[in-house]
């Protein structure tokens, strides 16, 4: 049998003989609402607002509801992109439209597999679509980990960008000399906050306490350290340039390490060639005047060290915290980007007091019914259809993984989009009305859940904002959710 949708309401209405009908509409009126498709997202970052903003613009009733753990809204634009870097926060302005939308609403404050579940989502809606991110951080897994002194870099940029879990942090910046590992674009963000001169961070959304420690800070020294070559670094050529060309700092790039490039990224794709090429220029050529004499007065640096794995964080004699890092000299074993570190035998220490691991974030599995794949870190999907389960659709950094910019988020958050307008429109998704938000908020009420709406949010950012203009900044994070929930008088 044909699968039936809520959109052959009318036709199962029109088989009925007419005073069957009469009756029906007299006792239960066919109202719009029960043709209302309720849609609900899970997670307010890129990917839900995506997700949302699509199935909005492609469909002309349904509603989606988007539930948040955090009290604010916007995932890692908030929480992960740097404060330098508000141009990319813009995207805010486009959310915020979707969220003012009067089909979409913002439940913050309600964390999905704590308070509320996916299969009781499942049952109050049409579907459900997954856009949960990436959350937590890889371990190494190696010795010394564990030790004051070493910090995942999300929880450094949580602190940083004011993330609540993450702003008692208090990192220990009293050593000269910091090594992360990794060498993506997230390691650049922690090197380039580690080294920018406090006074160019006053005038961005950077915590006022991260700001108070970042101002006492001694390091002076930035190792970025990556397992395989300049050939295999995954930050992108903006990145490096700021890093180039960032005031009091200069680059110790180890020319040794780029012999033979030239030759071999004349066939690379553009922007990987366009990078070596950065990286080689800032390496081998002698800079012009200007360049020169800043590098020269630089209080400051940062290095790239390539071919090293970590192997072991080296306590200080008392054992307390670090006090340096053992890394395995690796090479490679074939080419390009599938190239693998291999290591050689040989170990290298390099002194520091202060460890950022930056290898990766990492999805977790949000309810015990719901398929995860726990190598790939993702929920195993077609297209953002979640396999064997009809109904539940994912989208951003949980769908494929902790890689790509906003951009590549809001491509694939809109494909998602696209299969459950499929789906919808192909009567592949439950018939008949579903309560949505009122059986949810029943629930979460029953369980002293206390859901923040997005006039909600827009009463504590409009509080950011005049801190901020007090303090000469676009505004100031708030950071304690007690504090948040007094001031919206809960
Ligand atoms: C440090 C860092 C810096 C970055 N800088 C840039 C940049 O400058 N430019 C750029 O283009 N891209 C940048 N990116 C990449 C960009 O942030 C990601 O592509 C994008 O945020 C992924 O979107 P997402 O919605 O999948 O995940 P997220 O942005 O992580 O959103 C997921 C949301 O789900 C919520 N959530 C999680 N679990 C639950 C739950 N159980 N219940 C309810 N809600 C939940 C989270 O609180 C969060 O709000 C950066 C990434 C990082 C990590």
């Amino acid at each position: 049998m044909a699968p039936r949708c809520w959109r052959h309401w009318p036709a199962w209405l029109r088989t009925r003989p007419p005073l069957a009908r009469n009756l029906l509409s007299s006792r239960r009126p066919f109202s719009t609402q029960e043709r209302i498709p309720q849609i609900c997202v899970v997670g307010s970052g890129p990917a839900g607002f995506y997700t949302a903003q699509h199935l909005l613009k492609h469909h002309p009733r349904l509603h989606v509801d988007i539930f948040e753990k955090h009290l604010v809204p916007f995932g890692l634009v908030r929480f992960g992109v740097a404060p330098d870097h508000p141009e990319v926060k813009n995207v805010i302005h486009t959310f915020t439209e979707t969220a003012r939308s009067d089909r979409c609403a913002f439940w913050g404050n309600v964390m999905v597999g704590r308070d509320v579940t996916v299969p009781e989502l499942q049952g109050a809606y049409h579907a459900v679509v997954l856009s949960y991110g990436a959350e937590d951080h890889q371990p190494l897994g190696i010795p010394g980990e564990e030790l004051p002194g070493v910090l995942s870099a999300r929880a450094f940029v949580g602190w940083y960008n004011g993330l609540p879990e993450n702003r008692e942090l208090a990192p220990d910046l009293s050593c000269d000399t910091a090594v992360i590992l990794g060498q993506g674009n997230v390691a650049l963000d922690v090197a380039r906050v580690l080294l920018t001169y406090p006074q160019y961070l006053e005038q961005t959304d950077i915590t006022e306490a991260s700001l108070g420690a970042l101002r006492q800070s001694q390091v002076k020294m930035v190792w970025i350290v990556g397992r395989r070559g300049p050939l295999q670094v995954a930050f992108t050529i903006k990145e490096l340039r700021e890093m180039v060309h960032l005031p009091g700092s200069r680059p110790i790039l180890e020319p040794a390490d780029f012999l033979g490039l030239q030759d071999r990224i004349k066939d690379a794709p553009r922007p990987r060639r366009r990078l070596t090429e950065l990286l080689l220029r800032t390496a081998t050529e002698m800079p012009g005047l200007e360049e020169a004499a800043h590098w020269a007065s630089a209080p400051r640096a940062w290095g790239l060290r390539f071919f090293r794995s970590p192997q072991q964080v080296l306590p200080s004699p008392d054992g307390q915290r670090t006090a340096g890092i053992r890394l395995a000299v690796t090479k490679l074993e074939g080419v390009g980007e599938a190239a693998r570190a291999v290591p050689t035998g040989d170990v290298e220490d390099l002194p520091c007091g202060l460890v950022v691991s930056s290898v990766g974030y990492k999805s977790r599995p949000i309810d015990p019914s719901i398929p995860f794949d726990p190598r790939r870190g993702i929920i195993p999907n077609k297209e953002g259809r979640v396999v064997g389960v009809p109904g539940l659709y994912c989208s951003g950094w949980v769908k494929r993984g902790p890689t790509g910019v906003i951009g590549t988020t809001m491509n694939d958050s809109f494909l998602t989009g696209q299969a459950l307008i499929q789906d919808l429109q192909g009567g592949l998704l439950p018939s008949g009305p579903r309560p949505g938000y009122t059986t949810i908020e029943a629930l979460l009420g029953s369980r002293g859940v206390q859901p923040v709406s997005f006039s909600d949010w827009e009463k504590l950012d409009a509080e950011e904002v005049s801190r901020g203009q007090h303090a000469g900044k676009p505004r100031e994070k708030l950071t304690d959710p007690q504090e948040m929930l007094r001031l919206l008088g809960r």
